[in-house]
C-alpha cells in the first residue's frame, strides 16, 4: 500500500508507545514500575463523574455544536477571566478532544508550507510532528540546564525570520518542569509583539506548581500581546481526566472560527456528556486540585532526593508539572539505550529524552503512587550501579 508521504515524515508518539507497553506488561502480570506517560494516578473526582452520569441519564447523548457545548464555552471563558485575567467571550473558545487536539487544530488552521514555528527544546514531543504534518518547518531552539531550560530573549529574537508565524511557549514545561517568571514572560511578549508573530501558550500544567511559584499567562501583558496569543489547555492533568479527552483553545475569533471549521470536518463535537463533567470541574470546588497537588509535592521531594543520591544522575529542581528530567550524560549511554536496558533489566519504564530533543536525558513522571516510586527508584539505583 502506498501511504501518504506525510506518514513517514513523522515519528510515532513515544510517550504513548512506552505507556501502552508498560500497561500491557502489567496486564500480563509483570511487575512493572511505570514512570512513562504523564497521567495522574488519581481517579477523576466524584462530583465530575456524577455530573457526566447525570448528563448521560438526561439524554445528553446527541451531536452538539462542533465548537463545544455553549455552557462549557462560557465556563471556560469565565475561568480564563477569573484565573488568568484574560477577557475572552465564549466565541473565542473551542472545546477540543484533549489539549493535544487543540494544538493540532491550531497548527492545521495556521501553518502551511513555508511557515516556520519556533519551538524551544526540550519540547513536548508532539509539537514538531504536528508542524510537519501541516507541511511547516519547526525551528528548534536548544535551551540548556544552565539557563534553566528557558529560551532567552536573544535566542527568540535570533530565531525569528520573515517566515516565522508562531512561537510555542510551554510553562510549566513538559518535560523539564521549569516555569518562566512573570518578568521573563513579559520580555518574550514584547518580542512577539515587536515582530508581529503569534504565540501559543500551552498551559496544561498551570495548576501544578510547587514552592509558591506562580504561573503568569503571556496574553495578560496588554492588548497587543493578547491579540497575538492562543491559549491551549485541558482537563486531563488538573482534574485527572486523561481518558475523557476534553481540552480547549482560546484566542482571536477569526482563528477559533477556522479551528471550528476544521473540527467540523474531522471529529465534530467532543463527547457531549463528557463536556458536562468538564463544566462541573470548572464550576465546583477546586479542592480536588489541592489534594492531588499535595500528593505530587510529597512525591517530588522523595524522587528528587533519591535520584540525586544516585551517582552519575543529575537532576534540576522542577518548579511545576510532574516530571523529573534527569541528565544521564555521565553514564555514557544514549537515552533510548538507557531506557530499553532499564525496562529489560529492572522492569522500570521511563521516556528517553531524545523524544523531547534531549538525548542526554531521560524523563520520569511522578504522577504515580509513592509505592511505585519507591520500588522504581530502588530498581533504578540497582540498574545504574550495574552499568
Ligand atoms: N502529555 C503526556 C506525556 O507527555 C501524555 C502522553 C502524550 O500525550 O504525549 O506523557
Amino acid at each position: 500500500m502506498k501511504l501518504a508521504s506525510r506518514v513517514n515524515q513523522v515519528k510515532p508518539s513515544l510517550t504513548l508507545i512506552i505507556d501502552s507497553k508498560a500497561k500491557a506488561m502489567k496486564a500480563e502480570g509483570i511487575d512493572v514500575c511505570s514512570f512513562s506517560a504523564g497521567e495522574p494516578d488519581f481517579d477523576t473526582p466524584i462530583h465530575i463523574k456524577e455530573a457526566a452520569k447525570k448528563a448521560l441519564d438526561e439524554g445528553k447523548t446527541r451531536y452538539g455544536p462542533a465548537a463545544g457545548e455553549p455552557k462549557l464555552r462560557a465556563a471556560i471563558a469565565n475561568k480564563l477571566k477569573k484565573d488568568n485575567g484574560l477577557e475572552y467571550k465564549p466565541e473565542n473558545v473551542i472545546v477540543t478532544n484533549g489539549g493535544k487536539h487543540s494544538l493540532y487544530n491550531l497548527i492545521m488552521a495556521l501553518i502551511e508550507a513555508g511557515d516556520e514555528v519556533i519551538i524551544p527544546s526540550p519540547y513536548w514531543l508532539s509539537y514538531p510532528e504536528m508542524v510537519t504534518l501541516a507541511g511547516g518547518k519547526s525551528v528548534i531552539v536548544p535551551t540548556t540546564i544552565d539557563n534553566g531550560y528557558k529560551i532567552t530573549p536573544e535566542q527568540l529574537k535570533g530565531a525569528i525570520t520573515e517566515r516565522t508565524k508562531l512561537f510555542v511557549l510551554n510553562s510549566p514545561s513538559n518535560p523539564t518542569g521549569m516555569v518562566y517568571t512573570a518578568d521573563e514572560i513579559e520580555i518574550l511578549a514584547r518580542i512577539v509583539v515587536e515582530n508581529d508573530i503569534l504565540v501559543v501558550s500551552d498551559e496544561i500544567y498551570e495548576k501544578i506548581l510547587y514552592d509558591g511559584v506562580q504561573h503568569r499567562t503571556i496574553g495578560s501583558f496588554g492588548p497587543e500581546i493578547f491579540a497575538r496569543t492562543i491559549i491551549s489547555n485541558g482537563f486531563a492533568k488538573s482534574y485527572s481526566m486523561t481518558g475523557w479527552r476534553v481540552g480547549y483553545a482560546a484566542g482571536p475569533e477569526e482563528l477559533i472560527k477556522a479551528m471550528i471549521k476544521i473540527q467540523g470536518h474531522s471529529t465534530s463535537n467532543v463527547c457531549t456528556f463528557a463536556q458536562y463533567g468538564a463544566i462541573a470541574a470548572l464550576e465546583s470546588s477546586q479542592e480536588c486540585i489541592e489534594i492531588m497537588l499535595s500528593a505530587f509535592t510529597e512525591r517530588r521531594k522523595y524522587i528528587l532526593e533519591r535520584v540525586r543520591a544516585i551517582p552519575g544522575l543529575n537532576c534540576p529542581t522542577p518548579d511545576g508539572a510532574f516530571y523529573v528530567f534527569i541528565n544521564i550524560e555521565e553514564i555514557g549511554l544514549k537515552s533510548i539505550d538507557f531506557c530499553e536496558k532499564l525496562l529489560l533489566a529492572q522492569k522500570v519504564a521511563a521516556i528517553p529524552g531524545i523524544a523531547f530533543g534531549a538525548d542526554e536525558c531521560i524523563r520520569l513522571s511522578y504522577a504515580t503512587g509513592l509505592e511505585t516510586i519507591e520500588k522504581g527508584l530502588e530498581r533504578l539505583e540497582k540498574f545504574v550501579a550495574s552499568l
